[in-house]
């Protein structure tokens, strides 16, 4: 969990090269939707670019598909974003016989956000973002782009949806016993090194 920009991305696609786990991002899902001209992409597009909400019901749906077909692991990156989402995780899991190990909240001050967000790019290719603010394509060869959902009008909306939306899910978790908070203001190795402390400890 951790507000737009809070290095949620990032920090998957670390855990997911290091321990092997898949990666569901459904920002991501939603993003290559869109970029293939989906239905689906298409029903969600105005939603995503304003900073908007996709209604649980299709999240959930979205989501019970690729966790029921993943073997290993999972890091769910960007989901639950709402409490009914949340509710549905959890029913999802007992009907599947898997469990939840460790809600991993990355930490951010806003400033620090709109900092971010204000500066990122990602790559087409690969979603990962660029190490630098100059270079011309991504290390991977993949062009890059800006979110239109980075633009200062939707940061600001997808910061209110956050509170008002997403925060009621952090105290959905904070006495489950498996809620964490990392320190999301320092280097992504720094972040990365706190999230690997915690899930040695996880059972
Ligand atoms: P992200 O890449 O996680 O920042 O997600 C980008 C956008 O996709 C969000 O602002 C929402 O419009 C939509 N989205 C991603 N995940 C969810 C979710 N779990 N529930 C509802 N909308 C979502």
């Amino acid at each position: 969990m951790g507000c737009p920009g809070a290095g949620k991305g990032t920090q998957s696609a670390r855990l997911k090269e290091t321990f092997g786990l898949t990666h569901i991002s459904t920002g991501d899902m939603l993003r290559s939707e869109m970029a293939a001209g989906s239905a689906l992409g298409k029903q969600v597009s105005a939603l995503i670019n304003q900073g908007s909400l996709v209604p649980d019901e299709l999240m959930i749906s979205m989501l019970e598909k690729v966790i029921s077909q993943a073997q290993k692991g999972v890091i769910l990156d960007g989901f639950p974003r709402t409490v009914a989402q949340a509710q549905a995780l959890d029913t999802m899991m007992q009907r599947l016989e898997r469990q939840i190990n460790a809600v991993v909240m990355i930490d951010l001050p806003e400033s620090e956000v709109i900092k971010r967000l204000s500066m990122r790019r990602l790559c087409k290719k690969c979603a990962k973002p660029a190490a630098t603010s100059t270079q011309p394509a991504c290390e991977c060869g993949g062009e890059l782009y800006v979110r239109a959902d980075d633009a200062p009008a939707s940061v600001k909306h997808r910061l209110e949806v956050y509170r008002a939306q997403t925060l009621p899910v952090k105290e959905y978790y904070q006495n489950s016993g498996k809620y964490v908070e990392i320190n999301g203001n320092q280097t992504p190795d720094q972040v990365f090194e706190d999230i690997k402390n915690v899930l040695k400890k996880v059972k």
